[in-house]
């Protein structure tokens, strides 16, 4: 036997505002226009072992190894078409480049590209063309 039935609905004009408004992921990064994209035009990733092209291109090792390997004439840069004149398996990555990247990534990301690299460029070694068995 309760006759307070009705009591407490009066503060629905409650201000829910407050929560939200918090930016979305700073990862959109400062267009301060000095940024290059470090992110590889052939796997749209962020480029491992960055080798740069005569055009000044540059993509990832293992991708620049894919794309000669797959393309009867030597390969070609994936942007401008220019023929690739350097060996995607021997010449080192470009540091400067390779900095960028690193300081595009944040630790955990680049640690988890920097292995997927690995992994890759062991399994084009393992298939090296020319090796006969
Ligand atoms: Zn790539
Ligand atoms: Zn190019």
């Amino acid at each position: 036997m309760n006759p307070a039935v009705g009591a407490g609905a009066d503060d629905a004009g409650k201000d829910v505002l407050g929560a939200a408004g918090e930016g979305v992921a700073g990862a959109v990064g400062d267009d301060d226009g000095a940024e290059q994209d470090v992110s590889c035009s052939i796997c749209l990733e962020a480029m491992m072992e960055p080798l740069r092209l005569g055009c000044s291109h540059a993509f990832c090792r293992a991708c620049l190894i894919q794309a000669r390997r797959s393309a009867p004439d030597g390969g070609r840069c994936g942007i401008c078409r220019a023929a690739i004149t350097i060996d995607p398996e021997k010449d080192a990555p470009d540091a400067a480049l390779e900095a960028q990247v690193a300081a595009a990534l944040s630790p955990k990301a680049l640690q988890k590209r920097r292995r997927e690299a690995a992994a890759a460029m062991k399994k084009l070694l393992s298939t090296r063309v020319n090796s006969t068995t």
